[in-house]
């Protein structure tokens, strides 16, 4: 048999997806720069249809034509390297795709040059880290529809299922429509975990709770609204003792900077480039940032002190924990309503045709940020596909308009207590924004006009006005 697909790049994320396809009943071609790793892949996988090759061109040479070819490599340089040493060897109607974390504007970039020698590159967002790639991620393909046909069918069976049985990958849009999706999706993600660890640490610095009570609480909330995969591992992470025998939570041994790769950054840069408010994933990627000046903060908690603990009655425990759970699933609300909100604009910027009945449904399995309210999402946009902002959507008005009150608490109680919460409290200040019919943007205007002519609109008259605020010199 001539393998149907081929995989360069036999890292942890190729070599699991290559061994996807291959159990769904497929030939897999596999090829990577460093001739061992593609050895031991197949010497590990010796009873599989795995077909190695040591030269780009004998793995070019195994394929079946159309050539369809996955591409799993580090982003950025390694993927142009890689398609350089490739366009000579491919013929006109090859799919090439690539699953890498790759920014947008390279993908479109990238598909503009190899349209021209006929090559079909589809940039395909990939989520669900190792395990996801092996028992079923998240996909999130853009390119020539014509070229997302052709590699359609083995996509649908690699992906994750959602419950209802539905395969996670639907064809996203033209050139980079597909890792800009991805994008959001990862600063969705961004915000998500900083909402956990938000609650977390009112949960231990305020409510003064123990690491083991809070896996308890987190156990029991995803349960319900916020059953999903980031607080079932939360909870999971907060049972487990450290490993080099201290007898603490391992979370208590955790330094805590946080570390990032930089696709969070990407979301929040590509919102202020195209004008949207994404404050709930900035605010996210800044927690990181101040939280990697670990000695900074060391040498300012010396000096700067807050305020004094505000005791709360064991009477209100168990109403506050509602609260924060309350205020939680009304932040990742504002959240998703951000970054949806943000991929609408992006749509008409980048002249993409993003169908939001189809991508929600897409991240429901498989995917870092899969959540059983994605379902109420896919609902959404499946009862309005032009729906305005998710806010407007009846369920989730309904739990905006019930929940906001638990957020205003808490953000306060929080406040009063000296503990940071930017997450929640950007969830807030943007519904009150949002629904504001008048902001003080008035003042801001007049401040415009006043130094520097920039005129303003008014209330009541059409027209563009300036105030003689002074007597010219
Ligand atoms: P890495 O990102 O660590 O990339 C390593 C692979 O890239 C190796 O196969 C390496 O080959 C190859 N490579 C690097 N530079 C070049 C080059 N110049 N020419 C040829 N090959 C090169 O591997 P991962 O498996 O972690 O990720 C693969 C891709 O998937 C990345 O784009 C990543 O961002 C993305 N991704 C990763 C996820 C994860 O959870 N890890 C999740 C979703 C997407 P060699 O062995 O010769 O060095």
């Amino acid at each position: 048999d001539k393998p149907q697909i081929g995989v360069i790049g036999m890292a942890v994320m190729g070599k699991n997806l290559a061994l996807n396809i291959e159990s769904r009943g497929y030939t897999v071609a596999i090829y990577n720069r460093t001739g061992s790793k593609t050895k031991a892949v197949a010497t590990e996988h010796a009873d599989k249809k795995l077909v190695p090759s040591y030269t780009i061109e004998d793995f070019v040479a195994s394929l079946e034509k159309p050539r369809r070819i996955l591409m799993m490599v580090k982003a950025g340089a390694g993927t142009d390297a890689v398609i350089k040493e490739l366009l000579p060897l491919l013929d006109k109607g090859d799919v090439l795709i690539d699953g890498g974390n790759t920014f947008f504007k390279d993908t479109m970039r990238r598909n503009a040059e190899l349209d021209k020698s006929g090559i079909n590159f589809i940039g395909m967002g990939v989520s669900g880290g190792e395990l996801g790639a092996l028992q079923g991620p998240s996909l999130m393909p853009g390119g020539q529809k014509e070229a997302y046909d052709l590699v359609a069918p083995v996509l649908e069976q690699i992906a994750a299922k959602a419950e209802d049985g539905a395969p996670c990958v639907t064809y996203i849009g033209e050139n980079g429509a597909g890792h800009y999706v991805k994008m959001v999706h990862n600063g969705i993600e961004y915000g998500d975990m900083e909402l956990i660890a938000e609650s977390y640490n009112i949960l231990r610095q305020v409510l003064g709770l123990s690491v083991e009570e809070i896996a308890d609480i987190l156990k029991d909330w995803d349960q319900g609204e916020l059953k999903s995969y980031l607080i079932e591992i939360t909870a999971d992470i907060l049972t487990r003792k450290d490993d080099l025998g201290t007898d603490k939570p391992i979370v208590d041994v955790i330094l805590d900077e946080a570390g990032n790769k930089g696709t969070g950054k990407w979301s929040s840069q590509d919102a202020l480039e195209i004008g949207m408010p994404q404050s709930l994933i900035t605010e996210a990627v800044y927690a990181r940032y101040i939280s990697a000046l670990k000695p900074e903060r060391m040498n300012a908690s010396k000096v700067l002190s807050g305020p004094k603990p505000v005791e709360i009655p064991e009477a209100d425990r168990k109403a506050i924990i509602e609260k924060i759970r309350q205020a939680l699933y009304f932040s990742k609300i504002m959240s998703y309503a951000q970054g949806f909100e943000q991929m609408k604009m992006a749509a008409e910027q980048y002249n993409w045709e993003l169908d939001f009945s189809k991508i929600a449904p897409i991240w429901r399995a498989g995917c870092i940020i899969r959540a059983q309210f994605l379902q109420e999402i896919t609902s959404a946009y499946e009862k309005d596909p032009k729906l305005q902002n998710l806010l407007l959507d009846p369920y989730f008005t309904d739990i905006a308009m019930k929940y906001q009150a638990a957020v205003r608490d808490i953000v306060t109680l929080a406040v009063k207590n000296g503990v940071p919460t930017p997450v929640l409290s950007s969830a807030i200040n943007y519904f009150d924004s949002y629904r504001a019919q008048v902001l003080p943007a008035n003042i801001i205007q007049a401040q415009r006009d006043y130094f520097g002519a920039h005129t303003y609109k008014r209330n009541d008259r059409e027209g563009i006005y300036h105030y003689t605020w002074y007597e010219e010199q």
